[in-house]
C-alpha cells in the first residue's frame, strides 16, 4: 500500500517571476503625482489583476513596499522636479493601457 505522493512545489517564487515576464493584454500602469511641482508619472507595472492586489494590500498595510502578491510598489516615492529641487510623490492609483 503505497501513496503517490506528488511533491508539491513551493511556486511563490516561479510564480511571482512568471508573472514579471508575461505577455499582457492590457498593462497596469502606477501613478504617482509630485506634491511640490504636480508633475504625474507613472510606473509600469504588471497585470491588472495583480495590481488590483497590490494596490489592496498598499491600502491595508498603509505602507507599501515588497508585497506578497509580486513587484515593489510604494505609497510615497521622490520626484526630481524640473527646477533641480526634490519632491515627495503619492501613489494616485493605476491605469490601465491596453
Ligand atoms: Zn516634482
Amino acid at each position: 500500500m503505497s501513496k503517490d505522493n506528488k511533491k508539491q512545489k513551493s511556486n511563490l517564487i516561479s510564480s511571482d517571476t512568471q508573472e514579471d515576464t508575461k505577455q499582457y493584454s492590457s498593462e497596469a500602469q502606477f501613478e504617482y503625482r509630485c506634491r511640490r511641482c504636480g508633475k504625474i508619472y507613472r510606473n509600469p507595472c504588471c497585470s491588472p489583476e495583480l495590481a488590483n492586489w497590490i494596490l489592496i494590500e498598499i491600502t491595508m498595510n498603509g505602507s507599501g513596499g515588497r508585497t506578497t502578491k509580486g513587484g515593489k510598489v510604494y505609497l510615497h516615492t521622490t520626484h526630481q522636479c524640473k527646477d533641480g529641487g526634490m519632491g515627495i510623490a503619492d501613489l494616485q492609483g493605476y491605469r490601465i493601457v491596453n
